[in-house]
């Protein structure tokens, strides 16, 4: 008798849990995928995304705020004078370190370096992830109004 009642108990326990999963996994066969198949789908970017940077190098004055305020010391800045006619030779942001704090956009004077909507970068070296922005001919660096195909946003005070 006892082992009918177990038997008995199992098979009820078999149908129950059955019946919870199929009502949760059942209504999913009338829903639109949620599948993107990237990177041919990009996923709709949010306005506030803490992307990778954008740089405006013709606005920089190589002040180095932005890379005095850098919490992991990632951005390096080289540059031939100060102020308006700087002229930018390295301007590096080592993404291996980088937070996406966005930090460095508040303090630059000319606001010429915002978070940007990008998010893919991969390597297979760390230097490969350090990003130079002053070299125009870097396919991934996205200085130039031509390149940047989502609003830029800036963390300005102003
Ligand atoms: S986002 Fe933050 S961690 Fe990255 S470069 Fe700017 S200040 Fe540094
Ligand atoms: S704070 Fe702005 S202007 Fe100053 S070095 Fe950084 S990006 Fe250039």
């Amino acid at each position: 008798m006892m082992a009918l009642r177990n038997w008995a108990r199992a098979v009820w326990m078999g149908l129950k849990t059955t019946w919870i999963g199929l009502t949760i996994t059942v209504p999913y066969i009338f829903r639109r995928p949620y599948t993107l198949q990237y990177p041919e789908e990009i996923p709709e970017i949010p306005p506030t995304e803490r992307g990778l940077h954008v740089f405006e190098i013709d606005k920089c004055i190589a002040c180095d705020q932005c890379a005095k305020i850098c919490p992991v010391d990632c951005i390096t800045i080289e540059a031939e004078g100060k102020g308006k006619t700087a002229r930018i030779r390295t301007f590096e942001i080592d993404y291996s370190k980088c937070l996406f704090c966005a930090l460095c956009c508040e303090p630059c004077p000319t606001e010429c370096i915002h978070m940007g909507p990008h998010f893919d970068l991969v390597g297979y070296t760390r230097d490969e992830v350090i990003i130079d922005y002053a070299d125009r001919e870097n396919p991934r660096v996205f200085s130039g109004e031509e390149k940047i195909p989502y609003e830029i946003v800036s963390f300005s005070r102003k």
